[in-house]
């Protein structure tokens, strides 16, 4: 680090930017908020104004209620604060996910909020943003960490449930709410124009998804009030509804989870699904690597998850990296987790019960 003060710094709120007093993605209620996107861990309640990217506004005022002030600009956009001059590029993870790039006097930061490289069909792709330091998640930061394209899980997802047709069963996929599922939808249209049942929890992000016109599988949502027959059927369902009664009336049916955690042996087995599919919203290792050098970064800051694997492999080939304290440093994303059940790292830690519990109380319904 230089004898100047960061740009951006971690502070009991979250990421502070002093030049521009805002903060980014703040976990307590402050007065200007930049969010990168609508997940629970990124986007909270409470704060007097917020920015953020304009696909994603929908999203965003969902998750913080109607009576939010959310200001929105365009992908790259720039926009005067304080002394700094802000935009948002797109990182490819969800629908309006955003990385903000911050300009002061001649220097730029990127901070990437959670992003990925793969290809995407619900959200723009992933823009490489030149800066002096680039701040990156490190959800997935082991080289074990390599996903398949989604285009072949997607393939993968049709087989399964082809089987299951075949043997009379109904298919229950768990999948998080918000961006998982959507991109599910949307690869599979690519491959059969069948109908999905959703769970009550997936249907309205969902339809906001429908109504920013990504293209996806019909759904219907199950209704609670009707007995059917749910043989041949592909039903997708958020993680917290794993072993609730509302798996009751799908009884005999196999059950599977989509996630980069997947990757990880005995994962599945230890969660009681049948069938594990590697899907994630985060970069892989290989994902991290690339986008860290094509950023041409002098310094690398990583946040979130395994960021001491990378900090290391980074120093190693000679690049300044650090890690960037957050509010979940050292807990394994367990402490995420908990308060999270719309992203990958909400399976880290958390037992099915404690993420079903976490979704009713995030989940507007
Ligand atoms: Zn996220
Ligand atoms: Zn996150």
């Amino acid at each position: 680090m230089d004898a100047r003060q960061p740009l951006v710094r971690p502070t009991d709120h979250g990421l502070y930017c002093a030049a521009g007093d805002f903060y980014i993605d703040p976990w307590r209620p402050v007065g200007r908020a930049l969010i990168t996107h609508a997940h629970a861990d990124h986007a909270r309640h409470g704060s007097r104004s917020y920015l953020a990217a304009s696909p994603g506004v929908s999203l965003l005022q969902r998750r913080l209620g109607a009576d939010s002030r959310i200001d929105a600009l365009a992908y790259g956009e720039r926009r005067r604060i304080g002394e700094v001059e802000v935009s948002f590029h797109p990182a490819g993870h969800v629908l309006g996910s955003a990385q903000i790039r911050i300009e002061h006097r001649g220097e730029v930061w990127v901070v990437s909020g959670d992003y990925k490289r793969d290809p995407d069909p619900t959200c723009a792709p992933f823009e490489v943003v030149p800066c002096n330091t680039f701040v990156t998640e490190a959800t997935f930061s082991l080289p074990i960490y390599v996903w398949p394209s989604g285009e072949r899980v997607a393939r993968e997802i049709l087989e399964w449930w082809d089987l299951n047709r075949a043997e009379g069963r109904a298919s229950v996929l768990f999948c998080y709410a918000l961006g998982k599922a959507q991109r599910v939808l949307a690869e599979l249209a690519g491959l059969t124009d069948r109908s999905v049942f959703l769970h009550g929890a997936v249907t309205p992000l969902t339809k906001l998804y429908r109504r920013a016109g990504i293209e996806m599988l019909p759904t219907e949502q199950v209704d609670l009030r009707t007995r059917r027959d749910w043989a041949g059927e592909l039903v997708i369902a958020p993680p917290g509804a794993a072993g609730t009664p509302w798996m009751r009336r799908f009884r005999g049916a196999s059950t599977g989870f989509c996630s980069g955690w997947m990757r990880l042996r005995g994962q599945r087995r230890r969660r009681g699904f049948d069938r594990g599919f590697v899907l994630s919203d985060h970069a892989d290792w290989p994902g991290l690597l690339r986008t860290i050098r094509e950023t041409g970064a002098e310094r690398v800051l990583a946040t979130h998850g395994q960021s001491d694997t990378l900090v290391r492999y980074l120093r190693e080939q000679g690049v300044e990296a650090g890690a960037l304290e957050t509010l979940f440093a050292g807990e394994d994303g367990a402490a995420e987790a908990s308060i999270d059940p719309g992203t990958d790292a909400a399976a880290a830690g958390a037992s099915i019960s404690e993420r079903g519990a976490s979704t009713d109380r995030h989940e507007p319904s």
